[in-house]
């Protein structure tokens, strides 16, 4: 079983680090403020009061007996590097921090951080992404042109199969799921057919998610 750290328990910290502990992980969640520690405390493993640019109190810790970090210090962009150093030396193997803009993505990649996420900026792409497509359900870039998206099938494809309806060749489209009420198809048969009212859960580059949504 997985180990995690949270450090930094505002907003966006606090909830990675309850839904990892209601999932069942061990959480040890550090926060340099009281109450922070406080309205967490029964909800995880481990929540402690402790300053993560320490490195002393963080070694007492024992954080590198943890597989994972997740730095969720927002403002203070010191602390937030100064505390995925820390992490990184002390042999955390993969440590996720969260950055304000791409310039301290940049650097806190140089510093060492496996993983960099922009949780504000990728939730606007998100939300606009719903918001000008009513077919859109969901939707998530997997790298800069490409992305999983949920989308309504269209009535065009309602009865076909995968093979009839050649979204790979007219989109560029893979389709990873074929979702309805009752039942999620994970990687679908070239002789499976989408019904109406089906989900596709579909990969590919905008373009080809583009001319989908509107076919
Ligand atoms: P969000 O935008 O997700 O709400 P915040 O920037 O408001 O994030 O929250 C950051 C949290 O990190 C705060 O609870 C703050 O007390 C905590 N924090 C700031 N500096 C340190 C530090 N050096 N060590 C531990 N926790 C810190």
């Amino acid at each position: 079983m997985k180990q995690f750290i949270v450090v930094g328990l505002g907003r966006f910290g606090s909830s990675v680090a309850t839904t990892l502990a209601s999932k069942g992980y061990d959480v040890l969640a550090i926060d340099s403020a009281e109450e922070k520690v406080q309205e967490i405390s029964t909800e995880v493993t481990h929540a402690v009061k402790a300053d993560a640019t320490d490195e002393d109190t963080m070694k007492t810790l024992g954080v590198s007996n943890f597989d994972i970090a997740i730095v969720s210090i927002g403002e203070n962009i010191h602390a937030n590097i100064l505390t995925t150093l820390i992490l990184k030396e002390l042999g955390v193997k993969y440590v996720v921090v969260k950055a304000q803009d791409n310039l301290h993505g940049k650097l806190l990649s140089k510093v060492g951080a496996d993983k960099v996420v922009y949780p504000e900026r990728d939730m606007g792409v998100r939300v606009a992404n719903n918001l000008v497509s009513a077919k859109v359900l969901d939707y998530i870039e997997l790298s800069p042109g490409y992305s999983i998206a949920e989308i309504a099938a269209s009535e065009k494809f309602a009865g076909k199969t995968l093979n009839e309806s050649n979204l790979r060749g007219k989109f560029g489209i893979n389709v990873i799921a074929i979702k309805n009420e009752e039942e999620v198809n994970v990687s679908p048969e070239a002789t499976d057919k989408i019904n109406s009212g089906d989900i596709l859960v579909v990969m590919g580059h905008e373009d080809g998610l583009r001319r989908l949504k509107e076919y």
